[in-house]
């Protein structure tokens, strides 16, 4: 089975960290990239993960688990217990169950602040209006290891200025990590300043 068929890693320069997404990935799928040296994935559900994960994690003990999607505060002990990187800290309400479980659990993961960078109503993320009295909530209030931030950008819009005005919050913040592109906007990304891409599609083909 064929994984990366752009031979995307490759080309990435090391400092780039590319996250394999392996929502609505079979199986072989996700063995296969392990096999090929694979060890970011990242996963948009929790319930998904603990399918994909549980058992596969005591056999990788360099695996890198991220949450890329949305999460729900009843959920957030199962994350925490799960993954290794949380990319969509997004309100104070999260960010507070997410802190209670990491002092329960013993764990101090690294967080991602989730940028609603276009402004779309349907869309997570933190409003850019509200994002420096969240960062400071988060970090100094709560004392979460925040690194970086997060964002997916309009679907039907090109990607690069909201890319830009990504890199210039994380400089204003004095955030080094920025995750951001995914399959069609990676290049772009990377231009704009991205640490982290998030790539499904154009690693394992269609979901
Ligand atoms: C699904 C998903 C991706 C990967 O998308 P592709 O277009 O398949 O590369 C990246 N980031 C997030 C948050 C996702 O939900």
């Amino acid at each position: 089975m064929k994984i990366d068929p752009l031979h995307i890693r490759e080309k990435l320069p090391e400092k780039i960290t590319l996250i394999a997404v392996s929502k609505n990935q079979p199986d072989e799928k996700i063995d296969a990239a392990l096999a090929a040296g694979f060890r970011q994935f990242g996963e948009n559900r929790v319930q998904e993960a603990q399918r994909h994960w549980q058992e596969k994690r005591a056999l990788y003990p360099d695996l890198v688990l991220h949450l890329i999607g949305p999460l729900q505060s009843n959920k957030a002990g199962d994350a925490v217990a799960l993954f290794d990187v949380i990319q969509t800290l997004d309100r104070p309400k999260i960010a507070e169950a997410l802190r209670r479980e990491m002092e329960r659990q013993g764990r101090d993961l690294p967080c991602f602040i989730q940028v609603n960078i276009g402004d779309e109503p349907q869309k997570a993320g933190i409003a850019v209006a509200d994002l420096p009295e969240f960062y400071r909530y988060c970090t100094e209030t709560l004392g979460l290891s925040v690194v970086g931030l997060m964002a997916i950008p309009p679907f039907d819009q090109p990607a690069t200025p909201f890319f830009q005005r990504m890199r210039h919050l994380a400089d204003t913040l004095g955030l080094t990590q920025l995750s951001m592109g995914m399959s069609d906007d990676y290049p772009e990304a990377l231009d704009c300043g991205a640490t982290h891409i998030r790539i499904g599609t154009a690693l394992f083909g269609q979901r």
